[in-house]
């Protein structure tokens, strides 16, 4: 579980978060929408180590780790332009933050080999990421993202370049990834039916607040306030 207290990032005179107070329960889909701008990248920045908040607590499982560093944090992440290691194989860049944990051969090849055929890669192994499609890619920045099995799973908009197909396809393979491994997914997207179909709840946001959070049945059939109801496109 993953508590947010009072979360602020300023720059300078800018508040791109202010006072956002949340909690994501264990093996939870939560995804964060909101118009550009809304501050969704700087709260999962937060929330991965990269950035610290300029106020507020971040706590998981009650341990206070607002000022734990990135690397021992160990989320998963799929992030915009986290780019694959071009000059790696599939198998390699897969395997990577498992080299980087020094685990086993063994263990890194028992791993590697299961995720590439949970994610659907076989046959690919071998290929460097060039000769893959878009959304080969992806598959392959997923599954380097899980192979540690992480407890937390960041994704910022990691179907934003593909096509209408794909991005559905992609949109089963998550969801199902989350079913099988019981990992804490937090989620942003621009794509309100994507957020329907794959969320426990939805965080939406607007100018650096949470405006409202709760599941989807909750957000669409009893928005907050004017700018959720305006933003979800029903204004009653
Ligand atoms: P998008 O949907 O376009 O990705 P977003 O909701 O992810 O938008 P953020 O990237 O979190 O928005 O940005 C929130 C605000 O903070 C924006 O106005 C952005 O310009 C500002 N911002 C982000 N990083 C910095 C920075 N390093 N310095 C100054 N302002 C920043
Ligand atoms: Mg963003």
């Amino acid at each position: 579980e993953i508590t947010a207290a009072g979360i602020g990032k300023a720059y300078g005179d800018f508040h791109a978060l202010s006072d956002i107070s949340l909690t994501i329960g264990s093996g939870e889909f939560l995804t964060l929408l909101g118009p550009s701008g809304s501050g969704k990248s700087t709260f999962l920045m937060i929330l991965a180590g990269f950035e610290e908040p300029t106020s507020g607590k971040l706590h998981k499982d009650g341990l206070d780790i607002t000022r734990v560093p990135a690397e021992k944090r160990a989320f998963g992440m799929v992030f915009q332009g986290y780019a694959l290691f071009p000059h790696m194989t599939v198998e390699q860049n897969i395997a990577f933050p498992l080299k980087v944990q020094k685990r086993s051969a063994r263990d890194i090849k028992r791993r590697v080999d299961d995720m590439i055929a949970r994610v659907g890669l076989r046959g690919h192994e071998h290929k460097r990421p060039a000769g893959l499609s878009g959304g080969q890619q992806q598959r392959v920045a997923l599954a380097r993202a899980l192979v540690f099995e992480p407890s937390v799973l960041l994704l910022d908009e990691p179907f934003s370049a593909l096509d209408k197909n794909l991005r559905g396809a992609m949109q089963e393979e998550v969801r199902r990834l989350h079913q099988e491994t019981g990992t804490t997914f937090v989620f942003v997207t621009h794509d309100q039916s994507e957020a329907l179909a794959l969320s426990t709840r939805i965080g939406i946001f607007n100018q650096g607040r949470l405006q409202q959070i709760g599941t989807p049945k909750d957000v669409y059939e009893r928005p907050a306030n004017r700018f959720v109801a305006e933003f979800l496109g029903d204004v009653n």
